[in-house]
């Protein structure tokens, strides 16, 4: 049996201690060597209760992405029993001003562990570098072991023109992973899906080469509280700041509860937009009156690999969303 390759705190745990006060570059190296101790990383990722309910996974590149672009489609999910599974494919160490590596590594993967809870999905955090994601072989097999271990019905990650060379190449290898799922001699070691599962791209503002096109907009009203308060359960980004080293003051108590209540209207704001920005599509599937009403949304664009969703999968796929009965 190999060990599981997403990290657990006893791992990063392992990691810090190992390095103790390394700057950087060396502590990146003590990490490095613990993931290449596991072997056939992704043969053991978690599994879902095979209870006839959705399976969907989610790719994210650092840990927050997956819960800023689907945590309120996640939640709405997860309420109705359907199992959602995060993988964050960087262990984002070195989304931070001030510090970096495994100690940095480890306080994010504690901040969606809690995200988790709050959203009722299961997480886990691959242990590649922030910043130094690439699409490799090595890296295709491990989405696909993920994507069939979770046995997956959707599939959600970054599209493949985003800002982010790491939420680029996770969008490349989610694609690359999408019909290699299905091809028995591929990665042989884990079961190949029968049944193609149906990706889709979260949202993002990117224009060239091609705007992102809103195929579902899931309005997330009943769920805006929950999906905010975890994100702002991810201090190390929202309240401490993030990963462009400019330097920040101390925080004192209430500075930091004053940042909190700005990236919480921050958040409430960027969902707004979403909605607005696509109230058509809101008003085609929601109906005129309750799609005028929705406050904040998600969207995702259905790529043009895997399962080519028809209407009515959509309604089975997406249950919440439609016309209240
Ligand atoms: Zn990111």
């Amino acid at each position: 049996m190999s060990k599981p390759f997403w990290l657990s705190v006893a791992t990063v745990g392992f990691v810090a201690a190992l390095c103790g006060p390394m700057g950087r570059a060396q502590a990146a190296e003590a990490a490095v060597g613990e993931a290449k101790a596991t072997a056939l990383p992704g043969v053991d990722a978690p599994q879902p209760p095979d209870d006839g309910k959705l399976n969907i996974i989610v790719f994210g590149a650092h840990p927050d992405d997956s819960e800023i672009r689907a945590g309120g489609t996640a939640r709405l999910w997860a309420d109705l029993g359907h199992h959602v599974h995060f993988v964050s494919t960087t262990n984002g160490d070195i989304g931070h001003w001030q510090y970096a590596g495994p100690e940095l590594a480890r306080r994010r993967f504690q901040e969606v562990t809690e995200a988790a809870k709050i959203l009722g999905v299961t997480t886990s955090v691959l242990d590649i570098h922030d910043g130094e994601l690439m699409p490799t072989l090595e890296n295709r097999r491990i989405i696909t072991r993920y994507i069939r271990r979770w046995k997956a019905h959707i599939v959600i990650a970054h599209r493949t023109n985003d800002y982010h060379p790491d939420h680029r190449y996770t969008g490349v290898l989610v694609q690359d992973s999408a019909y290699m799922v299905t091809v028995p001699f591929f990665c042989p070691e884990v079961p190949y899906l029968h049944d193609n599962p149906v990706f889709l791209s979260s949202y993002d503002q990117f224009q060239r080469p091609n705007p992102f096109r809103a195929d579902i907009v899931v309005a997330i009203d009943p769920v805006i509280d929950a999906k905010i308060k975890a994100l702002m359960t991810m201090e190390s980004q929202f309240v401490e700041g993030g990963a462009n080293g400019y330097a920040r003051p101390a925080l004192d108590d209430a500075a930091k509860e004053a940042r909190r209540k700005a990236g919480a209207e921050a958040f409430r704001r960027r969902f707004a937009a979403i909605a607005d920005r696509h109230r058509d599509k809101l008003i085609e599937l929601y109906g005129e009156e309750a799609g005028r009403k929705v406050q904040y949304a998600e969207a995702f664009e259905i790529c043009e690999y895997g399962r080519q969703p028809k209407a009515d999968d959509l309604r089975k796929l997406f249950p919440f969303v439609g016309p209240s009965k």
